[in-house]
């Protein structure tokens, strides 16, 4: 079969190209369902514009220049005014972890629109002790907050099995956060759930930018849950092979067609209201909160806010570097510069200097975790580099075209 674009492991374009305005390049996947996600499956990834070389975040952030942002704020309010509660009950579900983008959020939404929010959480792996600080800012605020504690025994083999097929230790969270805040709403009946940043702020979901509601499909479906995928492994085998029970995966399966059908949750983003800004969600939930940045560079970055409240935050970003070649750094230089914190320039310094730092921190705590080795780690880690990425040179691993490279 011959393909327009010659692509590598994970369905990845073979040439490296970089947005022309940040330091991202196109081996950047596409947030995929996470159902579907099998064992070497090719990812669709992102684009660049063929015009003018940027990514999409760059496009939208350009766009958004134009958007009447008082227009998008009197729809918030008529949002607000169609869902709020004056009988005490609660009106909105913010879920959360009391990063500086949840706070921002919370606090816009009780402080300024007069609504009631209760606070939702699905618990990280292992927390911080930076997220358990900021975790208790945000909830100092004056709402109350649920939270739910997976079982540890299936959440733990669930990671193990993520990080052994996939290289992503993530998943099984991510799977687990993205149904939680929905399905305490439909238990609750509360009809409105907010969640923080567009897809279209990451240049994903593009036909979507002008729609305020979250796509359903992240926590919706009509399948079958035997025939979806977990950790990469079909459930219907996860049950067969590790004997688990319906009631142990049950918090990270989506909700049935049928049942969402019947309920009048509405799912919005408020970055589509009010104009989202990496760095000032940051000063803003300094000066509205108790929230503190890390009192240290967080390993892998040069910045000290953010993803900072669950130790696998660490794993999560460099096994990201291993796969696509982007880790830590090039997310927060990428945020930093649409911001206007800095120019290209000087975001690609500090890829060069710290992007894909080795996770030393919490490795041992992740491995413990997961009941692996470090040899096994490596194994797993070194497998997953694609070869258009990757060189060994003198014994170590390098990235045949880093940004800081010209070609
Ligand atoms: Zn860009």
């Amino acid at each position: 079969m011959k393909n327009k674009i010659k692509l590598g492991k994970y369905g990845l374009p073979l040439k490296v190209i970089f947005c022309s305005y940040c330091t991202r390049s196109n081996q950047r996947p596409h947030n995929v369902g996470e159902f579907i996600q099998i064992k070497n499956q090719n990812k669709s990834f992102v684009k660049l514009n063929q015009k003018d070389g940027m990514c999409n975040a760059c496009k939208f952030y350009f766009e958004k220049k134009k958007i009447d942002w008082k227009k998008r704020e009197l729809e918030l309010k008529k949002l607000c005014n169609k869902f709020r509660k004056n009988n005490g009950e609660f009106d909105v579900i913010v879920p959360g972890s009391g990063g500086k983008d949840s706070i921002f959020v919370t606090h816009q939404l009780k402080y300024k629109y007069k609504m009631n929010p209760l606070l939702v959480t699905w618990a990280p792996n292992m927390i911080t002790d930076d997220g358990k600080q900021n975790f208790e800012a945000w909830t100092n605020m004056g709402m109350p907050n649920y939270t739910f504690y997976q079982n540890h025994k299936i959440h733990k083999k669930l990671t193990k099995l993520a990080f052994l097929n996939l290289c992503h230790p993530f998943q099984p969270f991510i799977i687990g956060q993205k149904n939680f805040a929905p399905k305490m709403a439909m238990k609750f009946n509360i009809n409105l759930v907010m969640f923080g940043e567009h897809d279209a702020e990451f240049g994903m979901m593009m036909n979507k930018k002008n729609n305020p509601k979250m796509d359903r499909s992240y926590f919706v479906s009509n399948k079958n849950y035997k025939d979806l995928y977990l950790s990469g492994i079909k459930i219907s085998e996860l049950m067969r092979k590790y004997k688990f029970k319906l009631n142990e995966l049950e918090s990270y399966l989506p909700i049935k067609d049928k049942t969402f059908k019947k309920s009048k949750v509405e799912f919005h983003f408020f970055s589509y209201y009010k104009k989202w800004n990496f760095h000032d969600n940051y000063y803003y939930a300094i000066e509205n909160s108790d929230f503190k940045p890390a009192p240290y560079r967080l390993e892998g970055s040069h910045d000290k806010y953010a993803s900072m409240d669950d130790k696998i935050d660490w794993l999560h970003f460099y096994t990201f570097y291993i796969k696509f070649g982007m880790g830590r750094t090039t997310a927060a230089t990428d945020q930093e510069i649409r911001s206007g914190i800095i120019n290209r320039d000087e975001g690609i310094a500090l890829v060069k200097r710290f992007d894909g730092e080795f996770p030393k921190k919490y490795l041992k705590d992740c491995l413990d975790y997961m009941e692996i080795t470090k040899k096994e780690f490596l194994k797993v880690i070194d497998k997953a580099r694609p070869s258009h990425l990757w060189k060994k040179k003198d014994g170590k691993w390098q990235l045949k075209y880093p940004i800081w490279q010209k070609n």
